[in-house]
């Protein structure tokens, strides 16, 4: 089982770990910041460092269980490191990126009262499938709202909810595709907006503090793949 830190703190860009499993391609640790390919979120990158070698992390994936994750290390491993301290540092631009990315996925959402039926978030660009009525998507007013509320800067909070609130509130799973299962009678669920709310859904990604971080953001293709389902791509505003 590992801890992870990213939960409480999504910022954390550098720590300590022990090594408990290594396999052939891939090493597990008692705690990480390495955030595992989830709800759309590519996995971290980074690298595990010890005393005179040095792994890096191409890829991390969730093993068997939700708190089993798999860094995934390009190269041979040394089998005799199991047991020892290493330090640990994630790719940090990349995972900003792709905190940004997915903080905007949920203004997206915000934007849209409908079932999201899947999301994929980029470090540059990301999509989120909506089962929507077209005739309600006004890209042009969307990018408006948008602008509105980076500049706003809205505070950007996780909190954590029984699984039995969870499901005594419906509302808050926004979609199957994307929403984080229920560990230890827990979720995680995220708010943006504090006197008023724009967002809450349960959610066990990493995003930014406040929505004024992303800078700037706008809404690019939307595709259509479906009667219902349209696909809305955004990007960071260049
Ligand atoms: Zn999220």
């Amino acid at each position: 089982m590992t801890e992870l830190l990213f939960n409480d703190d999504a910022y954390l860009k550098k720590t300590e770990a022990v090594i408990t499993h290594v396999n052939q391609n891939s090493i597990q640790l008692d705690r990480t910041i390495f955030y595992a390919e989830s709800g759309g979120q590519p996995g971290d990158q980074g690298e595990i460092r010890l005393s005179g070698q040095s792994y890096k992390v191409i890829d991390t994936q969730k093993g068997n269980s939700p708190y089993e994750i798999i860094h995934l290390i390009d190269g041979e491993i040394d089998q005799s490191i199991i047991g020892k301290k290493c330090e640990l540092s994630i790719d940090w631009a990349l995972r900003q990126s792709h905190m940004k990315m997915h903080t905007s996925c949920h203004i997206l959402c915000s934007l849209i009262d409908a079932l999201i039926t899947g999301a994929s978030v980029g470090a540059q660009k990301s999509r989120v499938d909506f089962d929507v009525d077209p005739a309600l998507l006004d890209k042009e007013a969307m990018n408006q709202q948008i602008e509105e509320i980076i500049k706003s800067n809205l505070p950007v909070f996780t909190k954590q909810i029984s699984g039995d609130e969870f499901r005594d509130n419906p509302h808050l799973a926004k979609g199957a595709a994307v929403s984080p299962p229920v560990i230890n009678n827990k979720v995680q669920i995220v708010q943006i907006g504090d006197d008023k709310i724009l967002d809450i859904q349960a959610c066990g990604g990493t995003h930014v503090r406040s929505t004024g971080e992303i800078e700037g953001l706008e809404i690019g293709k939307i595709e259509n793949k479906g009667k219902r389902n349209r696909r809305v791509n955004i990007r960071f505003k260049q």
